[in-house]
């Protein structure tokens, strides 16, 4: 899981606008498929569970690049005024794994939903 949203979001909602792959969701709101599918780009073996909050925004990890390629570095990160968005330390992905799943998301239209 790239990047993680802690219990101390305030559910100002910046985060979610500027996610250029709108990977991050309103705390109780549903996640919005791409291509029918839950998980878009997942390493096998790799399990994403438990990441849908009801009390603050969270991350969708197969949405999420940590903005390889696109920002100098995580822009929910960078914008986030609670430093609750954090990168999942104990579920790092690779410099490589990242990159194929940022051209996989921009290869599929209407990867904004
Ligand atoms: S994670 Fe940070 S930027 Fe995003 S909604 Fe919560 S407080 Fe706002
Ligand atoms: S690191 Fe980038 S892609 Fe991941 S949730 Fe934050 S803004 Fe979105």
């Amino acid at each position: 899981m790239p990047v993680r949203i802690t219990n101390f979001c305030n559910n100002c909602g910046v985060c979610e606008i500027i996610c250029p792959y709108n990977a991050i969701y309103k705390g109780g709101s549903n996640w919005r498929k791409i291509q029918n599918r839950y998980f878009v780009y997942c390493d096998e073996g790799l399990e994403y569970d438990m990441f849908w909050s009801k009390e603050h925004y969270y991350v969708v990890p197969d949405k999420c690049t940590e903005c390889i390629g696109k920002y100098p570095e995580p822009i929910c990160m960078a914008a986030c005024t609670r430093n609750c968005c954090i990168i999942d330390e104990s579920n790092r992905e690779s410099e490589d794994h990242l990159i194929a799943k940022k051209e996989y998301l921009e290869s599929l239209s209407g990867n904004r939903e």
